[in-house]
C-alpha cells in the first residue's frame, strides 16, 4: 500500500489532502499529523466517507525529531509531504534521513529569527540523502513549484538557452477586507517586508522593499500593479537554467494592502524581534498574525482570478525567442472544489503532484533536488489533470 504523511493541516494542506483523496488510485493511504490534532480530525471526518484513500490522523510537534522519527517508524510511509511552516523543514528532513523516507516541500528552510529565505541549509543535506538512497524534492508549490517546472519545460521544449526569466505573480482575489494576507500572515509578511532582489550576470542586486514597480495587464485579470521581490526560486533558477543573465519575480498588490502594511511596519508590528508585554515575550509579528483573519476564513468571500507565470526570452536556433507560460485559477472555483481559495489551492494541487511523481517512482534519484531538476513533462500533464491547466503565449508583453 503507498503511503504519504503530510505534515501540517492549514490552508495548504487541506488542498493537498483533498487532492490526495481524489487520487486514491495513488495514494492508497494518508496520514495528516499536525500541531493542533483536531483540524486533522474534521478534515478526515470530511473527506473519508467520499474517498478510498485511507485516512489516519496523528498529533506531532514537528519541532522534535525524536517524535517524528517515532511516529514516521509507526506509520511507514513511503514520502512525507511537509506543509508545515519553513522553521520545521530541517528538523523534518532529519526525521527522513533517520528513517530513509522520501521527503517533499514547498518552502525553503528559515530560521525563526533571521527572515532570509536561502537554500544553502537544505542543500548541506544533499550529500546525505544521495547515501541513504532518499530523495528530498525541495519547492514544490507554484512558486517556488510550478514556477520551476515551467522553466525547466520551456528549456527542454522551446530554447537552446534562456537569458532572462521574469515570474509575474498576479492574485486579482478581492475578499473584502481592508487588510489580510492569503497565507500564513506571519511568512507573507516576513516576504514581503524583507528588501527586494533579483539576480544579473550571476550577482544578487539588492533593492529597497517594493522599490521597484511596474504595470502589468494580466490575461483573466486585467490591469495591476505589481513589485519586484526577493524570492527563493530565483536562486535556484539561476543556478539550474542554462545561460541565465537575470532573473526577477514581481508580485501584484493593491494600494490597501500597502498602505496596512507600511502603517504596520511603522509602528513595529511586523518586526520579529522578542518585546517584553506585561511580563511575557512576544514577537510583534507573531502577535499580529493573531489578529489577522485566518487565510482558511477567506475561501468564502474572495472572488476573481490569479494568474502566474514566468515571461522567457532567450534563444532557439540562432534566433530570438520569447515565451509566457502562466495558469490562471479562479477563487470561487477552487472554493466549490475543495473549500480553499486560490492561493492555497495553487499551493496544495502541486504539492500532491510533486509527492506523487516520487512516491509513484516517475522522478526517482536521490539525493536533494530543486524541482526545475526533474524532467517537467510529467508534471506539466498532471497539472492539466488536476486543477491547473496552462496556457502559453509567444507573442507576451514584456516587462521593462
Ligand atoms: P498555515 O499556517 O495555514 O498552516 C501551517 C500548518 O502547520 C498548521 O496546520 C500548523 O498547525 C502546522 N504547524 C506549524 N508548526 C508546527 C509544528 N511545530 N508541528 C506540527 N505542525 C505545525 O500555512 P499555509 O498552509 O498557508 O502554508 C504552509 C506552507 O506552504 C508554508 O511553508 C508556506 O510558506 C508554504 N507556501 C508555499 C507557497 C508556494 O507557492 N511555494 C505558497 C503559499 C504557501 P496549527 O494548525 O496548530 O496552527
Amino acid at each position: 500500500m503507498k503511503k504519504c504523511m503530510i505534515i501540517g493541516c492549514g490552508g495548504v494542506a487541506s488542498v493537498a489532502i483533498h487532492k490526495c483523496c481524489q487520487n486514491s488510485e495513488v495514494f492508497e493511504g494518508i496520514m495528516i499529523a499536525s500541531r493542533t490534532k483536531s483540524k486533522c480530525d474534521a478534515l478526515k471526518e470530511k473527506l473519508q466517507p467520499t474517498t478510498k484513500t485511507v485516512i489516519e490522523t496523528a498529533q506531532v510537534n514537528a519541532d522534535n525529531v525524536d517524535e517524528l522519527i517515532a511516529l514516521i517508524e509507526s506509520y511507514k510511509p513511503d514520502v512525507v509531504l511537509n506543509l508545515a511552516l519553513p522553521y520545521q523543514d530541517l528538523t523534518i528532513m532529519d526525521a527522513c534521513l533517520a528513517t530513509k523516507t522520501h521527503y517533499v516541500d514547498t518552502a525553503n528552510y528559515e530560521p525563526l529569527d533571521t527572515a532570509k529565505f536561502e537554500y544553502k541549509w537544505q542543500w548541506a543535506y544533499r550529500e546525505k540523502f544521495e547515501k541513504a538512497g532518499i530523495t528530498a524534492l525541495l519547492g514544490s508549490g507554484f512558486d517556488p513549484g510550478v514556477t520551476g517546472v515551467f522553466s525547466a519545460y520551456a528549456m527542454k521544449h522551446e530554447f537552446d538557452e534562456i537569458n532572462y526569466i521574469d515570474i509575474l505573480d498576479c492574485n486579482g482575489g478581492d475578499h473584502g477586507y481592508p487588510f489580510a494576507t492569503n497565507f500564513n500572515p506571519e511568512i507573507n509578511i516576513r516576504e514581503v517586508s524583507a528588501k527586494g532582489s533579483y539576480i544579473e550576470d550571476g550577482k544578487w542586486v539588492e533593492t529597497e522593499p517594493m522599490e521597484i514597480k511596474r504595470v502589468y495587464n494580466f490575461k483573466g485579470v486585467g490591469e495591476k500593479d505589481m513589485y519586484l521581490l526577493h524570492h527563493e526560486e530565483l536562486e535556484s533558477l539561476a543556478l539550474n537554467i542554462k545561460g541565465i543573465k537575470r532573473i526577477r519575480f514581481f508580485m501584484t498588490f493593491g494600494q490597501s494592502y500597502l498602505t496596512h502594511l507600511k502603517c504596520l511596519e511603522n509602528v513595529g508590528m511586523t518586526s520579529i524581534e522578542p518585546i517584553m508585554y506585561e511580563g511575557k515575550e512576544i514577537v510583534p509579528l507573531q502577535f499580529l498574525k493573531a489578529v489577522l483573519p485566518d487565510p482558511a476564513s477567506l475561501g468564502p468571500r474572495t472572488v476573481g482570478k490569479t494568474n502566474i507565470g514566468c515571461i522567457f526570452r532567450g534563444k532557439k536556433d540562432g534566433k530570438d525567442k520569447t515565451y509566457y507560460l502562466y495558469n490562471i485559477c479562479d477563487h470561487q472555483e477552487c472554493y466549490k472544489e475543495v473549500g480553499s481559495q486560490a492561493i492555497s489551492y495553487t499551493t496544495g494541487v502541486p504539492a500532491m503532484i510533486g509527492a506523487m511523481m516520487i512516491i509513484n517512482g516517475t522522478w526517482n534519484k536521490a539525493g536533494v533536488y530543486n524541482i526545475e531538476e526533474f524532467d517537467p513533462d510529467p508534471f506539466m500533464e498532471a497539472l492539466n489533470k488536476w486543477g491547473l491547466p496552462w496556457e502559453e503565449d509567444f507573442n507576451p508583453v514584456l516587462v521593462d
